[in-house]
């Protein structure tokens, strides 16, 4: 991914992080509350909120029924044990078995396509793992599970492995209910993420693009209610931040979960706007919401470096990722 390059100018060349901080910073110089952030959302009634007192919400963290973050991080463990898992390497075809293993007691629902890139024609393959609800319409839950090509240095632990390992746990999770009395729910690992050359309308997200395509062909979109994108869930160190390219009603409430399970200091902080898989679902007509932490290390000095490694994420992260997006699902499901 990567975050749009048409907002506020920054002003040295290559500081997107410092760009950010910057673009909050004016926001509360001004007086005026950044979009989404705790000073405009606060505003807002949180009814579901107000039902439980705070010290009984906290009571309820860690208890069964939550995401296992230590299992998420045993997953990205073993994905990034793969090594660099570009699209088309062998490390990639590793990965592809390792999913259907995780994933073959679901509905698995496989993707695959070919499709032009600056490096010749590649295949590329979309798992989506379906758990059936009771009511009409479906909710999303997606990450990328490719690493950034032709970069033999990078095993993107965060950029590619929580994206995967996170989607994985919260399969586990929706697997163990018996039945879903909410909407049916698709966990989605989409390929071809990463550009082959340069970042492009062309050269990016193939995978997510090919598949809103195809819902949009076939009338899934019209009946996706909402698409939670995962990426660089895992950072120790989480903010994940208020994106202003998704749909800010569901924007908003990922923002009441993460605030009805005590969560709220790690999230919308800052506002960016990010280029990323939900990009191609949203121009499909779908509301979109992308949980990323574009805060990775100091100035996002990790992002796409060799030191996206393993020793950077915390299972906490991952499990306040997880529980978030199962908090918001539940919200999802109480709307009329
Ligand atoms: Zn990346």
């Amino acid at each position: 991914m990567r975050q749009r390059k048409d907002k506020a100018p920054s002003r040295r060349a290559g500081s997107i992080a410092l760009m950010v901080v910057l673009f909050s910073w004016l926001g509360c110089l001004q007086g005026e509350p950044v979009p989404g952030s705790r000073d405009t959302l606060q505003a807002k009634p949180h009814a579901d909120t107000e039902q439980q007192p705070a010290n009984k919400r906290k009571t309820e963290i860690g208890k069964p029924g939550h995401i296992d973050g230590a299992r998420a991080l045993q997953y990205v463990k073993e994905v990034v044990a793969f090594g660099p898992r570009p699209i088309g390497s062998p490390a990639h075809a590793k990965l592809e078995e390792y999913l259907r293993a995780h994933l073959r007691a679901d509905t698995l629902e496989e993707d695959s396509f070919r499709t032009a890139t600056p490096a010749g024609e590649m295949p590329m393959r979309n798992f989506i793992a379906k758990f059936p609800g009771s009511r009409d319409g479906i909710v999303v839950i997606a990450g990328h599970y490719d690493t950034l090509y032709g970069r033999k240095d990078f095993v993107g632990a965060n950029d590619g492995g929580s994206s995967t390992g996170l989607p994985l746990a919260l399969a586990d999770y929706w697997r163990a209910q018996k039945k879903r009395s909410g909407y049916s729910l698709w966990v989605v690992l989409l390929d071809g993420e990463e550009a082959v050359k340069q970042w492009s309308a062309t050269d990016s997200v193939y995978g997510a693009r090919h598949l809103a395509a195809k819902w949009k062909a076939d009338g899934t979109a019209a009946r996706v209610k909402a698409f939670l994108l995962l990426d660089m869930v895992g950072d120790a160190d989480l903010n994940i931040e208020r994106d202003q390219n998704s749909t800010p009603w569901l924007e908003d409430l990922v923002y009441r979960a993460a605030g009805n399970l005590g969560y709220q200091s790690h999230f919308f902080a800052r506002a960016v706007g990010m280029e990323d898989d939900h990009l191609p679902f949203r121009e499909a007509g779908i509301p979109v919401a992308d949980l990323i932490d574009f805060d990775y290390g100091y100035n996002n000095v990790f992002w796409h470096s060799p030191e996206d490694k393993v020793d950077k994420l915390s299972a906490q992260s991952l499990a306040i990722v997880g529980d978030t997006v199962v908090e918001t699902v539940r919200l999802l499901d109480a709307r009329p």
